[in-house]
């Protein structure tokens, strides 16, 4: 068993992050339990180098630049950070959140904010020759760092805004882009489409529709990929260095669906103060559901103030809910 401290908070993703900083601004120690192995949650895992726009304060940010800022402002209350541990069992005892991961390690708290996203995620893979062979050796399912495709013969696959976004970060970094997809339509954004179709047509990269992967071969890295007209059938050898499979992800709830909780789908009920059926434990980010719940970053961050400054309120009952204004505070 570990020591107790005021809130465990599962999931360190931007929503988990902020909640921490918010409980650690109400004096209280907190502990982030999360799978992966660097916190930023979706943002770290699935676009760290795309641009958000819809984050106040910050005209344009890029994902991972933003984690960092959130990491450095819950720094200043020294959080402990449990990494590569999934939150599995929970158990109420003596008064405390008990908290079990994969590891077989219980975790101790007085309350539980649970901030874990979509829960679980995983890219789709495509089960094709190669693919699961080269993994890690030129397949990849998402980009951690862009100048890493400089100069490189990059194969994209995929029809959704990952795959549109990506082709249009990449064609000025690249050797060459070829981005194919199964249908003549796309799901991404129209107006992304359109660009990536105008510089397409402008010699910036190759857009072959409907097309699919039909192989992946190499020696200790992927080398060539054969592609072919879903219609006709007619196959193309593409030399390509680096192959990104942009097929989306995978997202299940996962263990937390076994806690006893109020769910909605894959996400867990909130009442207005961001607590969840069970007294005690507050839910915040895109794992809490309540009526006209918004998905977003921006949304998020009010939830994880509110939902930290109720557990505040929780733990002991003599603090306030309001915290007051930071600005009235010196560090
Ligand atoms: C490509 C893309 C672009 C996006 N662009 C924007 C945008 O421009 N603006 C915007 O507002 N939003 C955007 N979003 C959505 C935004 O990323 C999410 O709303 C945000 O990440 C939600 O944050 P979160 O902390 O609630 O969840 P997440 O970021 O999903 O983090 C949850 C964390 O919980 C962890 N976890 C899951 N299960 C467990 C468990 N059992 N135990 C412990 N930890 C667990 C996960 O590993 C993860 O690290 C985008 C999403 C994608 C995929």
């Amino acid at each position: 068993m570990n020591h107790v401290v005021d809130v465990n908070i599962i999931g360190a993703g931007p929503i988990g992050l902020f909640a921490g900083f918010y409980t650690g601004q109400r004096g209280l120690s907190m502990r982030y339990i999360d799978p992966l192995p660097e916190p930023g949650g979706q943002l770290t895992a699935l676009y760290p180098e795309k641009f958000i726009y819809d984050v106040a304060g910050y005209p344009k940010v890029r994902a991972k630049d933003l984690v960092k800022s959130l990491r450095e402002q819950t720094s200043h209350f020294h959080p402990e950070y449990v990494l590569e541990q999934t939150a599995v069992k929970l158990a109420r005892r003596d008064g405390l959140f008990e908290v079990t991961t994969d590891a077989g390690e219980t975790y101790p708290s007085r309350a539980l904010i649970i901030a874990a996203g979509i829960g679980a995620f995983a890219p789709r893979k495509l089960n094709v020759p190669g693919v699961a062979e080269f993994e890690g050796r030129g397949v990849a399912y998402s980009i951690k760092n862009l100048a890493y495709y400089k100069d490189k013969r990059v194969l994209i696959m995929g029809g959704g805004d990952s795959a549109a976004d990506w082709f249009m970060m990449l064609k000025d970094v690249a050797k060459s882009v070829t981005l194919i997809h199964r249908r003549e339509a796309f799901r991404a954004h129209q107006a992304t489409v359109d660009q990536m179709r105008k510089a397409a047509a402008e010699g910036e990269g190759r857009i072959l529709t409907p097309y699919e992967l039909k192989e992946l071969r190499g020696d200790e890295r992927v080398r060539e990929a054969i592609v072919y007209q879903n219609q006709t059938k007619t196959e193309v050898p593409l030399e390509v260095d680096e192959v990104l499979s942009m097929l989306g992800y995978l997202s299940k709830l996962g263990p937390i669906a076994d806690w006893g909780l109020t769910l909605e789908g894959k996400q867990v009920v909130v009442s207005q103060d961001m607590m969840t059926s069970i007294p005690g434990i507050f839910a915040c980010g895109d794992m809490a559901h309540y009526p006209g719940k918004l998905k977003l970053i921006a949304t998020g961050f009010g939830e994880a103030a509110i939902a930290a400054n109720y557990a505040t309120h929780f733990i002991n009952p003599e603090l306030k809910v309001d915290p007051g204004h930071s600005s009235d505070q010196q560090r």
